[in-house]
């Protein structure tokens, strides 16, 4: 039988496959509902259509990058210099400033465009999966290897990663959004035909790639994939890393605008002066260039573009994946973070320990998800399958069950929820295997966990008198007000003792277990949805199991206090076992047994109004059983009370309280694709420790940056009032535009941007957040650029003024004149490298970039001085050695001043 491979023209046309029914559909394709598609089968369509992938098309070209490099107004002033120049003549000039110009260009293209690719393989590095039947197993692949024919799985939170009909669906509701724009979720139902020419936003037996699965299951035959889907017909592709303005880029954009001003001011003050002191035109244009041209910042942003990239690559090699760029300045200012505890605060290792049925408690040995262990009883080892409630307890707890045990060569191998898998684990360690269960037992339908209620059920054909049993899984708090009796320890039904269960819950939550209640409901059914399960219950019992905390939250969260950051756990796990985990993790204190409440539980929090919450949610560590419009009301309330708010998500009803957080975070392993594009950062190992990474990470660039503008501005200013000054007093200038503009472009790449290289400072996590939205400059700091800006300038006039009284030559006075400037400018790096610490408290060699910079600079400067093409260039001249000497003395006064007033401003904070 040779397979019949569907004519790609037909699967082109995807446009009416909501008109055929289902089984129309699969015979067209050639597939089957059950079996799905034959290994063989994949790779032949796979050759035929290709990878599910969108053509890239809209991605950021080089020639872009390369014209971005010119819009910026300080930019503009310099084309036009070197357009005025060249209309002078001024052929030197204008070939110096063009290069300027050009290699300024250059430098920011080159780092721009690295830092743009970066980004892409970033977003590019987080494929999504999806869940298939294939030779007539459920697997899970990658979303791009999907062929014609599949038969796809889908659940709440599921990116649908292809066109698909609809061949079954509960409860199914889709956000199609990327498609339509409707963000209202769509309910979608695989009834057999519409109309040829409905509407895409009306096919509700389609599923359209792209969109998202927010309710429900289903299940759907791939009828498109790639470009041949509706998304990629629109080519619709969504922008991975959009350019996004951060608080900084925004900041450093007016006060780009605010120097544009100041300096043309400047600028025509300058020209005034100079012709009103008789100046001839031709001199005053030229000093008025190099005016604008030594105080334009051209390099800062960059500096700051670039720092920011640098950022994301760290934070990514810690294993946090930044997908919108102003996280990682927003991290840095992070004052509180919620997080989940299950597998972010604990490993999600769980192995069941404690299981209460018959109304008795048992003790279960063994770690990991290993089947061998015991059964114990008050310490005495006995016989599982002696205690019929003990065994129908463990059998629920497998059947109703979607991870799976598999007996590998050497070890077992564990697949899905770690929950699942615990107590796939305890009960086979009582002899119950899954496998033969589930032929005992088919199952016929099943309601899904999800966070929103708490439990899974599932229905099973039984040989007991209904024909048919569910069994259901889940907290007590849902359960049990659902059952009306209870499993006696030799299995006969007997009256439910409800405080006899809640004591026994409470005693395994406080040991920091996590509870699950089971129970089971004989039913004559062949479908199960939320209201046949809601009342009637049978109760089995209690399984309790462990998920040991991570060592290195615990490390982490002692880090987060000490940097002045809240940590806050918010969990869908009971209130004692949440406040155990809490304590076992320093974030409740053992010590302080005080009278503040320590946890809230979701009704709690429901009972209280939103003006109520708001001034006990600074208080509170722990909050259980939170709903995600909880987690949503949270995030407000600490927001309302000036906090930047971290919150982690994984389920997609998590994706409004991500939204609302200054950084959402979501789960890389066990998120949903839906909480991971709500994010603006996925942790791709799930671990709370690295969120503290990030924030790290994110107070660097912040702290980088800020040396990278601190070390700038007075060094552009410095420029500038040697200029202004010189034509204000009617002297000869120390310094020539041309060479004004060979200082900028040596110390601006050479200098300035070594200090977005430097390594983390120390104390970092050891100090407050910077308050959000504060000012770039703060009065203070413009007070030190005025005030290091004038001191180089004086400097600079003075070496100047001592090389003319000793009879040196103009040209070799401005060497001088400019090797004082550049020395001065080395001298102020070296200052800011640290805003706090002094150069031996860092370590001199601790940042060679630094190091590597001044190196290159002196070299250059040598060959400025020296070399007779530059001497001829450049209008200088050989200087007298002891002129050397001068300039050192004067950086090391310079230098020394930086280093006294950080003295002092520490000496004045710690008092
Ligand atoms: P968290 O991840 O914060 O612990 P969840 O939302 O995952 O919270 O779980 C909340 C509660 O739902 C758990 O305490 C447990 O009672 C129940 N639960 C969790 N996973 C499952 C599951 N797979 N099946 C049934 N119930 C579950
Ligand atoms: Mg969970």
């Amino acid at each position: 039988m040779s397979p019949h491979i569907p004519d790609l023209k037909n699967v082109g046309v995807a446009q009416f496959w909501h008109h055929y029914s289902a089984n129309a559909v699969l015979a067209q394709l050639n597939t089957s509902a059950h079996q799905g598609l034959s290994r063989s089968e994949v790779v032949h369509r796979l050759a035929q259509f290709g990878d599910n992938a969108l053509t890239k098309t809209k991605r950021k070209s080089l020639l872009k990058i390369w014209i971005e490099q010119f819009q910026s107004p300080l930019i503009y002033i310099l084309v036009i210099a070197a357009i005025i120049t060249f209309l002078l003549r001024e052929w030197v000039d204008a070939i110096v400033i063009s290069s300027v110009v050009l290699v300024n260009a250059l430098i920011g293209f080159i780092q721009e465009a690295k830092a743009t690719r970066a980004m892409e393989a970033l977003s590019r590095s987080m494929p999504s999966q999806a869940t298939v039947i294939r030779q007539a197993e459920k697997q899970k692949v990658a979303a791009t290897e999907l062929v014609p024919g599949d038969i796809v799985l889908l659940q709440s939170g599921d990116k649908v990663p292809a066109d698909l009909r609809l061949l079954t669906s509960q409860s199914l509701q889709i956000n199609e959004s990327a498609l339509t724009g409707e963000s209202v979720p769509v309910e979608k139902q695989p009834i057999e035909t519409l109309l040829e020419q409905t509407l895409l936003g009306d096919r509700i037996n389609m599923a359209y790639s792209s969109t998202f699965v927010t309710f429900g299951t289903g299940r759907g035959i791939v009828v498109a994939t790639g470009d041949q889907t509706e998304i990629g017909q629109i080519g619709q592709l969504m922008a991975s890393v959009q350019e996004q303005q951060t608080n900084l880029t925004r900041q450093i954009g007016q006060l780009s605008q605010f120097l544009l001003k100041l300096i043309l001011l400047l600028a025509a003050l300058n020209f005034a002066v100079g012709l009103l002191r008789g100046s001839d035109m031709k001199h005053m244009f030229e000093a008025t260039i190099s005016l604008m041209v030594g105080m334009i910042p051209e390099g800062l942003p960059a500096i700051v573009t670039v720092a920011l990239a640098i950022g994301v690559s760290r934070m990514a090699d810690r294993h946090a994946v930044i997908r919108k760029l102003p996280a990682v300045e927003t991290l840095g200012s992070v004052t509180v973070i919620c997080s989940d505890k299950t597998g972010t605060l604990t490993q999600n290792e769980m192995t069941v320990q404690a299981i209460f049925a018959g109304g008795d408690r048992f003790q279960v040995s063994g770690g990991g998800y290993v089947p061998e262990g015991k059964f114990y009883q008050a310490d005495q080892p006995i016989h599982p399958e002696h205690h019929p409630a003990l065994m129908e307890c463990l059998r629920a707890g497998a059947l109703c069950n979607d991870s799976r045990l598999i007996r590998g060569d050497l070890s077992w191998q564990a697949e899905g929820d770690p929950t699942e898998l615990a107590l796939l684990t305890s009960a086979a360690k009582a002899g119950l295997e899954a496998r033969e269960l589930e032929a005992t037992y088919p199952r016929l339908g099943d309601i899904p966990f999800e966070s929103h209620y708490q439990y899974m059920a599932t229905l099973h054909h039984h040989d007991s008198q209904p024909s048919a049993v569910v069994y259901l899984k889940g907290s007590m708090e849902q359960l049990l007000p659902r059952c009306q009796q209870a499993y006696s320890s030799n299995g006969q039904p007997m009256p439910l003792d409800r405080f006899q269960i809640e004591q026994n819950a409470r005693a395994m939550a406080t040991e920091g277990l996590r509870v699950l209640a089971i129970a089971r409901l004989d039913l004559a059914a062949d479908t199960i949805d939320h209201d046949t399960v809601s009342t009637g219950l049978t109760f089995l019992g209690l399984q309790a199991m462990m998920d040991p905390p991570r060592p290195e939250a615990i490390e982490a969260i002692r880090v987060c206090k000490a940097a002045g950051i809240d940590v806050k756990m918010i969990t869908g796990d009971h209130i004692d076992t949440a406040i155990a985990i809490g304590k076992q993790i320093g974030l409740i204190s053992t010590a302080a047994e005080s009278e503040q409440p320590i946890a809230l539980n979701s009704p709690d929090i429901e009972a209280l109004s939103q003006e109520d919450l708001v001034p006990l949610v600074d208080q509170i560590p722990v909050f259980a059983r939170v709903t995600p419009k909880q987690k949503l009301r949270l995030v407000e309330a600490l927001q309302y009370r000036g906090h930047i708010a971290a919150m982690t998500g994984d389920g997609s009803n998590d994706a409004p309280a991500l939204q609302q957080a200054d950084i959402g975070v979501a789960m890389g392993i066990t998120g949903t694709e839906v909480a991971k594009e709500a994010a603006d950062m996925v942790l791709t190992d799930d671990n709370f420790a690295t969120i503290e990474a990030a924030v790290e990470e994110g107070r660097s660039v912040f702290d980088n940056i800020s040396k990278a503008v601190i070390w700038t501005l007075p060094t552009n200013l410095g420029e500038g009032l040697i200029i202004l000054v010189a034509t204000f007093l009617g002297v000869v200038l120390p310094i020539t535009p041309l060479q004004i503009l060979w200082i900028n472009t040596v110390t601006a790449v050479l200098l300035g941007s070594t200090l977005i290289m430097e390594p983390k400072e120390p104390g970092l996590m050891q100090r407050s957040p910077r308050p959000p939205r504060s000012p770039l400059l703060s009065k203070l700091t413009i007070r030190r650029i005025f005030i290091a800006g004038s001191l180089l300038a004086a400097f600079t006039f003075t070496t100047f003024d001592i090389a003319l009284h000793q009879g040196q030559s103009i040209p070799a006075a401005r060497a001088i004149a400019v090797n004082t400037l550049v020395g001065g400018k080395i001298a102020i790096l070296l200052g800011c490298r640290s805003l706090k610490y002094s150069l031996s408290e860092l370590g001199f060699f601790s940042n060679l970039w630094v190091l590597g910079g001044i190196g290159v600079a002196i070299a250059l400067q040598l060959l400025l001085t020296y070399a007779p093409f530059m001497n001829f260039i450049f209008e200088t001249a050989p200087v007298a050695s002891a002129s050397w000497l001068l300039i050192l003395i004067g950086m090391v006064i310079l230098y020394s001043l930086v280093e006294l007033d950080k003295w002092l401003r520490r000496k004045h904070a710690s008092r």
